[in-house]
């Protein structure tokens, strides 16, 4: 038995619809782009500057984007009942002693930073989400944040080298929040939602052209054979 082949009106009907959703997709991602961008009162440095005022390997992760090995950082198992991490850069203040919790990664994990403190750097190339975490004020490399792990009510883990952060006691009476937003979630959404539109898509002209093909070529037997 031979499926049922879609007619013209149902493809472009379904390519109207496949090219909506795209649109809506690359709108929600330049704005989620735009809304991360928080602003902070910029810190500017040469890098000669920074490479005099750092450690090597703070300059190697802070300014360059390294990565330290993992299991290897100082705060990696440091669980702190009070006071707060600041940038080992510039002293923002990042995040709270609260915000720090147990993801087993081998890096520092935190599920909320200081409101401002942190900005985000999106990077979708070869359809894969990264969003690189760098300290509002200084541009500094922190790590990178990652959603919907179910760990914690946040659903962020903001996965933080040891070296870009510094621990100081005290409190700091900043409010906290979840550094990538609602419209951002949605986009992630969007994001999986496209990557499975698209193959639906391609697969449906597919599928559609070969069986225009195979009804031709049985009309044309048909016809022969009359
Ligand atoms: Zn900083």
């Amino acid at each position: 038995m031979r499926a049922r082949t879609a007619s013209t009106s149902e493809v472009s009907l379904i390519t109207r619809k496949a090219q909506r959703a795209l649109r809506s997709i690359k709108r929600t991602k330049s704005a989620s782009v735009k809304v991360t961008a928080m602003s902070a009162e910029k810190i500017t440095k040469s890098d000669a500057e920074w490479k005099n005022e750092l450690t090597s390997q703070q300059y190697q992760v802070l300014r360059l984007k390294g990565t330290e090995p993992a299991r290897t950082g100082e705060y990696d198992k440091f669980y702190p009942s009070e006071g707060h991490f600041v940038c080992a850069g510039c002293g923002n203040p990042l995040y709270s002693a609260e915000s720090k919790f147990n993801s087993g990664c081998g890096w520092p994990a935190f599920d909320k930073c200081y409101e401002g403190a942190v900005d985000t750097n999106i990077d979708n190339t070869f359809g894969m989400r990264r969003v690189e975490i760098v300290c509002a004020k200084c541009d500094g490399h922190l790590g990178h944040v990652f959603e919907n792990e179910g760990f914690t009510p946040t659903a962020e883990r903001h996965c933080v080298n040891s070296v870009s952060v510094k621990y100081v006691e005290g409190a700091c009476d900043k409010k906290e929040a979840k550094v990538i937003d609602g419209n951002s979630i949605a986009g992630n959404a969007q994001n999986a939602m496209s990557m499975l539109i698209r193959p639906a898509f391609y697969f449906t002209i597919g599928y559609t052209a070969l069986n225009v093909l195979a009804n031709s070529a049985t009309s044309v037997m048909t016809h022969n054979a009359q």
